[in-house]
Formats: structure tokens, sequence, C-alpha cells
């Protein structure tokens, strides 16, 4: 897509910190965090919103959630069990779809943000 700022980030035509990148994802910071880990993994290809998506983008979908604990791990904020068997670290997953939904660039994007408390997103 021409006017896409996500397209032109996937084409190296705007700089981004790049955490990820393969031939169907790429990962990078997101500009305006959150939180102190904040970033965004989205589909090279040109996908507007998570309602968009169909049959032929499962197995898309599914890599992108794959994704999300790996690279959530690399940048500090992986989940696991502490010494004790008790739940530590974590992160969120999020995907606004629509302008009720707050999406406000429209290319599939999955944030994933985390980091040591306190920091607030409700949703
Ligand atoms: P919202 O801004 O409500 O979270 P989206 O879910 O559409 O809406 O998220 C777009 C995200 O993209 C925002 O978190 C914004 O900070 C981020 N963003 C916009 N432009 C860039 C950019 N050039 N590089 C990195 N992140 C960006």
């Amino acid at each position: 897509m021409d006017n896409c700022i996500f397209c032109k980030i996937a084409a190296g035509q705007i700089p981004s910190k790049k955490i990820y990148e393969d031939e169907d994802l790429i990962a990078f910071h997101d500009i305006n965090p959150a939180a102190p880990v904040h970033f965004l993994i989205i589909p090279r290809q040109h996908v507007a919103t998570l309602a968009d998506c169909g049959a032929q983008h499962v197995e898309l979908l599914g890599k992108m959630l794959a994704l999300a604990p790996r690279l959530a791990a690399e940048q500090g904020c992986g989940y696991g069990l502490d010494a004790e068997g008790q739940p530590t670290g974590g992160f969120k997953t999020l995907i606004n779809t629509g302008p009720d939904g707050g999406q406000e660039v429209y290319h599939l994007h999955m944030h994933v943000i985390g980091g040591p408390h306190p920091w607030r997103v409700r949703f």
C-alpha cells in the first residue's frame, strides 16, 4: 500500500528500531511506548485490520502470536516461574481494530507491552 507507514517500515523506506524480521513478519519498538517494553509485530503484507483476516491468514496470525513470547523474553519481559514455582514476568498483547477499537494505523499490528511496573495500560 502506497500510503501506509507500516508498509514503508517493512520496506525499509522509513527508519524503525527493528528487533526481528523474517519473510513474513517484522517487529520494531513502538515510537511512543506505553511501558518500559513496547514493540509491535506486523505482517510484511498489507492487511488493514484483524477484521480483514480470513482463513488464508490463520497461519500468519499464529506466527504473530507465537513470536510474541519469544521476543518479549528477548526484550526482558518474558513470562516464567520463579524458584518457588510462582508465575513471574509477563506481558500484554493487544490488537486494536477499527475506530471503536482504538486503531490508528490501518496495517494489522500486535502490540506487545511489558516490563517492570508501574505502568498503565488498562486493557
Ligand atoms: P493506538 O495509537 O491507539 O495504540 P494503534 O493500535 O493503531 O493505535 O497503534 C499504532 C501504534 O503505532 C501506536 O502505538 C504508535 O505509537 C505506533 N507508531 C506510529 N508510527 C510509528 C512509527 N513510525 N514507528 C513506530 N511506531 C509507530
